[in-house]
């Protein structure tokens, strides 16, 4: 996607070999034009998916999933990282690696929001080791529900998720996919 690989040209910053900064325009100050771009061609990419529910994890997803789901004219559920007090209900859970963090921990999404007649498109901002993508994966199974198709804002080519995720037969649409970030550099995979 044109739009999104200049963004990331001219706004991303490469923090080191493994990991890009894209807290000018995704994850932390939001583009709301490029979300609505991005929206559109996760949109374009899934239309004849039967997508019925969009989930993503919070908060970086969150944006993206919104507009695909405006779109595609279905709700978005994020995966919560922190047990609320409000999320008293039944809850699907799972356990995940944070890339940034380097840390693990629980995300949940409630078992109002998913069951087992729904196809669903996941949604996040980046794929790196797949972590994220399959513990959504794990919560969806869990409501019985379908998974569609998975919609990845940056994938970093160079590591493990992409392939992860071909081996176990998801539809994966990457919008950007880095090739590397060595020397301070993006470089595409063309
Ligand atoms: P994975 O679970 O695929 O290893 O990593 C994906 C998750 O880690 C994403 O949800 C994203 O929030 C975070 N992440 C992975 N790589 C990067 C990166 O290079 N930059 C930023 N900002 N987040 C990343």
């Amino acid at each position: 996607m044109h739009a999104l690989e200049q963004k990331i040209l001219t706004e991303g910053i490469v923090l080191s070999e493994q990991v890009l900064k894209v807290d000018a325009f995704l994850n932390h100050q939001i583009d709301p034009v490029l979300m609505q771009q991005i929206g559109c061609e996760f949109a374009e990419r899934f239309k004849d998916c039967g997508i019925t529910k969009i989930v993503t994890i919070e908060a970086s997803g969150i944006a993206p999933a919104v507009m695909a789901g405006l779109q595609l004219g279905v709700p978005v559920i994020f995966a919560r990282k922190y047990q609320s007090l409000t999320l008293n209900e039944d809850l699907y859970r799972s356990k995940v690696f944070s890339f940034t963090k380097q840390t693990e921990s629980t995300i949940a999404i409630s078992n109002k929001h998913l069951c087992n007649k729904d196809t669903v498109l996941l949604i996040d901002d980046f794929l790196a080791n797949g972590h994220a993508a399959l513990a959504l994966v794990d919560l969806i199974e869990q409501a019985g529900a379908k998974v569609a198709g998975i919609g990845i804002v940056i994938e970093k080519s160079f590591q493990d998720g992409r392939k992860l995720l071909d081996e176990k037969g998801f539809k994966v649409e990457s919008l950007a996919r880095l090739q590397s970030l060595e020397n301070g550099t993006v470089t595409f995979v063309r």
